[in-house]
């Protein structure tokens, strides 16, 4: 049993994994200050061609955060002012807002309630003749079923790019995340698998010509080394680029992280299974982590540790009262979301999303956790249901 004097047990921590990569982040921070230029410099450079070499992207353009590297890669794939792009209503806000900011309009469609992805039936009946672009979300530890979103794509001739920003490691068949299509993202937020020290993300593309746009976009829309700032490349929505560069303080921890990330996915695998193998059979508990059925077969990579659980909100409480942090992913659907309150969706559109917003929450999760740690937050779990049940 747990006692209240038991020491709290935050939803995500990284100070010990950043301790233990130190010596190689600070000797990428030294080599930087030394150099005594610090915009742009060698160590994003370095930390593009160590990511190419991790997902097998042809190109990978270091940006300041994964919600800018979604907004640049839409505009970049020809995404146009006014069109509609396909996105999931259940994923993190920037799956969505990004296309506004592109100057699209999101449209809805529906999950897959076993991957928590975007659903193809759905996304196809979503499509109108005003849609450009469909963007898949790949959340928590497996990837959409992109055999069949790439066919709706095809079929549709719909631009294909991919919300990857929670994937790094996840592959499809061997080609990873955000490949699939005309390109895909990384969000290298703290809390992801691969966390920076603050916020930053990057653009996978295979496409050179995806590449050059974006490179230009994410520099002021700068060519080369002109201070010509160029307003209208024919297939670029909107006018104008933007300033979303990577810090190199943020490169030089990410090449010191970045050669763990393989152990540490490894890592994460073994506490999930800690975690589903206490929780089995649980009264309460309603879905664990499955791998939904799929043509390509492929080991999951877990970025968080979600399950679905009745009566959500009062064990989130109960946690939280036992000093247990928790994390709603995600509490409101997209499409009911204040911002997109004009698109004129209602409750009861997409009845997976707003079923997964009720039941799931997402158990302390990171590569420092340990078994005796599971085991309590397991144990508080079993006996609130317990407790509470005639
Ligand atoms: C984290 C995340 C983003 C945004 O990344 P940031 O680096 O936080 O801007 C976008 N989409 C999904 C699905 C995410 O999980």
């Amino acid at each position: 049993m747990n006692s209240p004097s038991a020491p709290p047990i935050p939803f995500f921590t990284q100070a010990s994994s950043f301790d233990r990569r130190w010596p190689q982040i600070s000797g990428h921070l030294n080599a930087l200050f030394d150099r005594g230029k610090y915009s742009h410099g060698r160590q994003v450079v370095e930390l593009e061609r160590m990511l190419a070499a991790y997902t097998g992207a042809e190109h990978v353009l270091a940006v300041n955060s994964g919600t800018d590297a979604l907004v640049l890669l839409l505009r970049a794939a020809g995404v146009q002012r006014g069109d509609e792009v396909v996105v999931p209503a259940f994923s993190f806000a920037a799956t969505a807002t990004s296309v506004s900011l592109a100057l699209a309009k999101p449209v809805f469609a529906d999950i897959d309630p076993e991957s928590y992805s975007l659903d193809p039936d759905s996304a196809e009946a979503a499509v109108t003749d005003r849609t450009t672009a469909i963007m898949p979300t790949h959340l928590f530890w497996q990837m959409a079923d992109m055999t069949r979103i790439g066919q709706v794509a095809a079929r549709r001739d719909l631009i294909m790019v991919e919300d990857s920003a929670e994937s790094i490691g996840m592959r499809w068949d061997g080609t990873h995340a955000g490949l699939l299509g005309k390109g895909g993202v990384l969000s290298f937020f703290p809390t992801k698998t691969l966390g920076a020290l603050g916020d930053a993300g990057a653009i996978l593309t295979n496409d050179p010509d995806v590449a050059e746009l974006a490179g230009i976009l994410r520099h002021h829309g700068r060519m080369g080394r002109t201070t010509d700032h160029i307003a209208g490349i024919s297939n670029l929505s909107g006018a104008s680029g933007t300033n979303s560069k990577m810090d190199d303080i943020q490169a030089c921890v990410l090449m010191g992280k970045l050669p763990h990330l393989d152990d540490d996915i490894a890592r994460r695998a073994v506490l999930a299974d800690a975690y589903t193998e206490r929780l089995q059979g649980v009264p309460g508990v309603l879905r664990l982590p499955t791998l939904a059925k799929r043509e390509v077969p492929a080991d999951p990579v877990y970025y968080v540790y979600l399950i679905e659980v009745e009566r959500r909100d009062e064990l989130v409480e109960h946690l939280t009262r036992q000093g247990i942090g928790t994390e709603v992913y995600y509490p409101t659907p997209l499409h009911l979301q204040p911002c997109f309150a004009d698109l004129g969706y209602r409750r009861g559109d997409f009845p997976n999303a707003e079923a997964a917003c009720e039941r799931a929450v997402a158990l302390p999760f990171h590569h420092d956790l340990d078994e005796d740690t599971v085991d309590r937050v397991c144990d508080v779990i079993r006996t609130f249901y317990a407790g509470s049940r005639p």
